[in-house]
């Protein structure tokens, strides 16, 4: 990114700018399309079946219908736009399938600005007027600071008991569950990564409840996590939600987003005879961003790359974490990394205060960073795409030599308080 004076600085966060800032074939794409076509959704176009057709080539293929926020819809490609509307679709989808109301979400979240989405937000909601009696919190699945920590047996299946738990006592109060609703990997509440098998057995609970499985991809998905296109397919083969959502990297800061469920989902929605209609969402320019963000992914390889750049980071953040005391946990997939600040290795106390003078230093640097979770500690990687090992490289040793510093003004400052207070006689 380059400021206004023409300042380079290295992006460690924007997953928005997900192919690279500016990427020339998807502006050029956006172009082209300017200037033959861009309207209103009612209006039919070719770009909108092309795009649902790519996306559904990488998704399981039980999620065959496509919303696209911001427009109209076409047979089975919907369309529209903000990752907050397509969380908000989400939800009335879920709730117009299961007939229920109510909804499970993990604690710490944030899914979206929209009313209906700031009362499914813990990490909104807590600073307002606090929970809507047909919200349920569970734990942040967090095997470094949540109740099952990395000596636990099985995590996976502890905080699933979680879920299961909060399920039960809605239940019992008489309460009925549409939705079980999470980020596949949850980046608000600290660059969290579940552990696998969670997924499937919280699934397993929902369903069971009478409800569905909802996961939010707009900051993890598309190819991110390196291994796999989508980061709830870390969690197994086999699982699949009943709805995935889209946003933020999906048009590499065009805002469009989309809504991925199945056709008994799209049926039961429907068969209100409710017509779903958004002008812009989906529109010829938005569809033809999308697919040329999708080409760029395939030809730049960037999954693979997200792969081996996200493991050469962790390998380098890996050796800081032996050196600096300060950083207590590195964990993240391919290029969602975080690294978790403490004050003491046996309280896990959030350096709060250090992490936020750390990205302060590191700004000086012209590097961006920032930080998430409840203590705002944990030192987020996202970047675009395109990060290479050279800024892996550059960034660490950047970040060692700040964190050499910061050790050396506590040790100065420890010395001068060893030495004897002047008294007030001399
Ligand atoms: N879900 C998640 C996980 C998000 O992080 C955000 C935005 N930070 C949203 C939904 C809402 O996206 P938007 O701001 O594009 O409406």
């Amino acid at each position: 990114m380059y400021d206004e004076q023409g300042a380079q600085y290295l992006d460690c966060i924007n997953n928005v700018a997900h192919v690279g800032h500016c990427h020339p074939l998807v502006v050029q794409a956006a172009h082209e399309q300017n200037q033959v076509l861009n309207t209103n959704s009612r209006f039919l176009h070719d770009n909108l079946v092309d795009y649902a057709q790519r996306l559904s080539r990488t998704l399981p293929k039980k999620l065959c219908v496509f919303y696209f926020l911001n427009s109209g819809w076409l047979g089975r490609a919907h369309l529209f736009c903000r990752s907050s509307e397509a969380n908000d679709l989400a939800l009335r989808l879920a709730r117009q399938y299961t007939g229920h109301q109510d909804v499970v979400v993990l604690d710490h979240a944030y899914h979206g600005h929209l009313s209906s989405l700031i009362d499914i937000s813990p990490y909104k909601f807590r600073d307002l007027d606090g929970q809507k009696e047909w919200v349920h919190v569970a734990p942040l699945p967090d095997t470094y600071r949540g109740p099952y920590r990395e000596d636990h047996p099985d995590p996976a299946a502890a905080y699933a008991d979680e879920v299961k738990r909060v399920l039960s006592s809605a239940q019992e109060r008489g309460r009925k569950i549409a939705a079980f609703f999470a980020e596949s990997l949850p980046s608000v509440g600290g660059q969290v990564i579940p552990p696998a098998g969670y997924f499937p057995r919280v699934a397993e609970h929902v369903r069971s409840a009478g409800g569905v499985f909802i996961a939010d991809e707009i900051q993890v998905g598309f190819g991110r996590v390196g291994t796999q296109f989508w980061a709830f397919q870390l969690q197994g083969e086999g699982f699949v939600p009943d709805i995935v959502t889209m946003g933020k990297p999906i048009g590499n800061g065009h805002p469009l987003a989309c809504v991925a469920t199945t056709q008994a989902m799209a049926k039961a929605f429907e068969a209100t005879g409710v017509e779903y209609f958004n002008t812009f969402g989906g529109s010829p320019v938005s569809c033809a961003v999308g697919l040329a963000v999708l080409d760029v992914l395939e030809k730049e390889q960037l999954q693979a790359h997200a792969a081996s750049v996200g493991s050469f980071l962790m390998e380098l953040l890996g050796q800081q974490k032996a050196k600096h005391p300060i950083i207590g946990d590195v964990r993240g997939v391919g290029l969602f990394i975080g690294v978790d600040l403490i004050k003491d290795k046996a309280t896990r106390t959030p350096a709060t205060e250090e992490a936020d003078y750390l990205v302060s230093r590191l700004k000086e640097n012209y590097i961006l960073m920032s930080t998430d979770g409840p203590g705002r500690n944990v030192l987020k990687f996202k970047p675009p795409m395109c990060f290479s090992s050279d800024n892996a490289r550059h960034m660490v040793a950047k970040l060692d030599a700040i964190l050499t510093d910061m050790e050396e003004e506590v040790r100065s400052c420890e010395t001068l308080q060893l030495w004897p207070q002047p008294s007030s006689a001399q």
